[in-house]
């Protein structure tokens, strides 16, 4: 059986839940998905999703409890989103733990302050989609590996780099299962 794995650490997990199982149902697939707090529930799943919450707190528990290390050493695709997208970096603007599988430079809350949370309308995959920015990251420096899939003024937001995704807005606010499905199909495709 096919398991995704929804990172129960700290941040929005049950939103994330939600709209993963919607996505399964859409896409008529018998997968599980579970909320996952120590290293034996990590090693199970085939995919990972990394919520939105405090990359710092994340890290430095996925740190402590080794799950970062069984993430990074079975090579388990990984969504993350916001928080995840900070985790998935290899270079912050900020000294902390971090898994490192995604070339690319992340500055912390770089909207800036009188934007610190908004909602736009972004373009992913050729489609509209809601962004939902809470006090966001955006990626400053991509490596060669790494593709750009949206860009919101100049700055990029949601990159690929092989088996991870990661987004600076939070697809799982949204009612639109789009990314989720896009993340989902990829995982089930290194799965096989
Ligand atoms: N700014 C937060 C951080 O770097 C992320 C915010 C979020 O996940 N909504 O941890």
């Amino acid at each position: 059986m096919v398991r995704i794995g929804i990172l129960n650490l700290q941040g929005d997990i049950s939103e994330h839940l939600e709209i993963t199982e919607r996505a399964l149902e859409e896409m008529n697939l018998k997968v599980d998905v579970l909320k996952v707090k120590i290293t034996e529930d990590v090693s199970k799943c085939d995919a990972i999703i990394i919520s939105g919450g405090e990359s710092t707190v994340i890290g430095k528990l996925m740190e402590d409890t080794g799950i970062g290390k069984i993430i990074v050493d079975k090579k388990i695709p990984v969504m993350g989103t916001c928080a995840g997208m900070v985790l998935l970096a290899k270079r912050t603007d900020y000294e902390q733990p971090l898994l490192g599988l995604v070339d690319m430079e992340v500055k912390r809350n770089a909207f800036g302050r009188q934007k610190v949370s908004f909602e736009d309308e972004i373009e992913i995959f050729g489609d509209k989609f809601q962004g939902v920015f809470i006090r966001a990251p955006h990626i400053e420096k991509v490596g060669e590996n790494v593709d750009i899939l949206s860009k919101y003024n100049e700055k990029i937001i949601a990159v690929k780099s092989g088996k991870y995704i990661a987004t600076a807005f939070h697809p799982e606010l949204t009612g639109d299962t789009l990314i989720h499905r896009y993340f989902i199909k990829e995982a089930l495709d290194c799965a096989e």
